[in-house]
């Protein structure tokens, strides 16, 4: 009886499954039409971008005030099945009345949690071979701007890779040579050897490349768009040309009738640059006047890396050395804390890796986390702030904060209360001729020595001044570090990571 009754049970489950299975099928198939829609230009776009042509792309723009549906009006004008993408972070707001048309798209690069991914990934809707990247406000007349640069595109090619054609205004465009290096964190502009091959641009201009390009690029999209383009383009060595005989005209009226709204737009472009300055780990750009812009830590921040592990910052696992806020903060810190120690008559020298640093080129060692300096116990009464700190923490006038470390018998002074970078204090005292102190830590050069090194303590160039540091410091360092150690660079820890030479 319970047999038959499983059977009737096991059968009863394999019609269901089948039910299930039937009419999810036919689920499928009726929903299938729609994705099929949705995603005809992804499953018929050749993998190479290989449909003959030029798609405009439009990334920039406000939702407050733009042409861009006049922009995109004038492309048809002159072309009616002209491809044209529209890339906006979220959909615009008041919507934005794009001319109806097959080859026209708003792709909003925002997901949304019903749709497929690529929805919102504008490389599934460009099937063109070239994008041209069309900034707001631009027009197109007869004298057939786009063909033109395709032309001249093709005859640039090894050269360039990337055209540009100026947008008739008053602000002529700047041919500029754009360095950037990661390691540094740093990016430098100057104004171009060459008048038309280079690599960045200050002005607007419409930008012709391949899509293929384009759309490997990390952050093709990122805004502003043409920072971002350069900075990616010039780690790839990528040039742009300037094309002096092609002109795009503009809208009639300027955008930005309100002096408000000019406001807001310039508001808006200083944000997401220095949000873009961020994300790419940029910290400090040098403009073409050689001005310096900086994107990091300061004494209201965090400091820009985390607590340090086996002596190796996190930054070195990134490739990439102190970040330039750090390194001149730290300098500002070093700067401060000897004027205090020799204005109270606390006798000081440069110690450690920091000596290191002054000896090998009169600076912080590029990838140095801190600077550590040595101290005579006896002179330590000398400074009030020094001297009252057992009772904690001293926020001095200029806000450095003055303490005693945790880790041990030595002081710490940091860039603010916020922001940890900082300088530690080292005491030593003489014992039979040799400097010693009670407590030590497991660094190498960490050790005693012989105080003929201190008489007399000499003037050294460091980080832009003069510091005190033992004399014959070659000798000095030798003994904590090794023979040959000022030549030979080497990271803190290089059971960790190594510096490769070379890079
Ligand atoms: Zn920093
Ligand atoms: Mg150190």
């Amino acid at each position: 009886m319970r047999c038959t009754f499983c059977q009737w049970a096991l059968s009863l489950a394999i019609v269901a499954n089948l039910v299930i299975l039937y009419y999810g099928t036919k689920l499928q198939q009726r929903v299938l039409p729609r994705h099929r829609e949705l995603g005809r230009l992804s499953s018929q776009r050749p993998s190479n971008n290989s449909v003959p042509g030029v798609t405009i792309l439009i990334r920039e723009f406000e939702d407050f005030e733009n042409y861009v549906p006049e922009v995109v009006q004038s492309f048809l004008k002159n072309n009616p099945t002209q491809p044209v993408v529209v890339a906006a972070d979220i959909l615009p707001y008041p919507p934005m009345q794009l001319p109806s048309s097959p080859h026209v798209h708003l792709v909003v690069l925002k997901p949304s949690p019903e749709q497929p991914a690529y929805a919102s990934r504008p490389e599934y809707y460009v099937q063109t071979e070239y994008v041209a990247l069309v900034p707001d406000g631009v027009r197109v007349d007869a004298t057939k701007q786009l063909e033109k640069m395709l032309e001249e595109y093709k005859a640039s090619r090894g050269q360039a890779h990337m055209v540009a054609a100026p947008i008739e205004s008053l602000i002529p465009l700047h041919c500029l040579d754009l360095m950037v290096s990661l390691k540094e964190w740093t990016a430098t502009y100057s104004m171009a050897t060459s008048s038309n091959l280079c690599s960045a641009l200050r002005g607007e201009a419409v930008i012709l490349l391949q899509t293929r390009d384009f759309f490997n690029l990390s952050s093709p999209l990122a805004k502003p768009l043409s920072s971002s383009l350069f900075i990616q383009s010039s780690l790839r060595g990528w040039k742009v040309r300037i094309l002096e005989d092609i002109s795009f005209p503009s809208t009639q009226q300027p955008l930005f009738t309100s002096s408000h709204n000019q406001w807001k737009a310039d508001n808006h472009a200083k944000a997401s640059r220095a949000q873009l300055f961020r994300d790419f780990g940029i910290r400090r750009v040098v403009m073409e006047d050689e001005k310096q812009q900086w994107y990091g830590c300061s004494k209201e921040t965090l400091r820009c890396f985390g607590t340090v592990h086996d002596d190796t910052p996190d930054y070195l696992y990134q490739d990439r050395w102190t970040p330039p806020c750090c390194l001149k903060a730290l300098r500002e810190t070093t700067s401060y804390v000897i004027s205090i120690l020799e204005s109270s008559g606390v006798r000081y020298w440069l110690e450690g890796g920091t000596l290191l640093g002054a000896a090998r080129h009169q600076d912080i060692i590029p990838w140095d986390y801190d600077v550590d300096l040595g101290i005579y116990l006896e002179d330590i009464p000398n400074c009030e702030f020094l001297r009252n700190i057992e009772s904690g923490s001293i926020v001095d006038e200029k806000g450095y904060v003055w303490e005693k470390a945790i880790e041990g018998d030595f002081f710490r002074v940091q860039y603010s209360e916020t922001n940890h970078l900082h300088v530690d204090l080292w005491p030593f005292y003489p014992r039979n001729g040799i400097m010693t102190k009670n407590t030590w830590t497991d660094h190498k050069q960490d050790v005693e020595f012989p105080e003929h090194f201190l008489k007399p303590l000499v003037p050294m160039s460091f980080a832009g001044f003069t510091a005190l540091a033992p004399n014959d410091y070659r000798s000095f360092v030798e003994l904590k570090f090794g023979e040959g150690v000022i030549e030979n660079p080497e990271y803190p820890n290089p059971a960790f990571r190594k510096l490769r030479s070379g890079s």
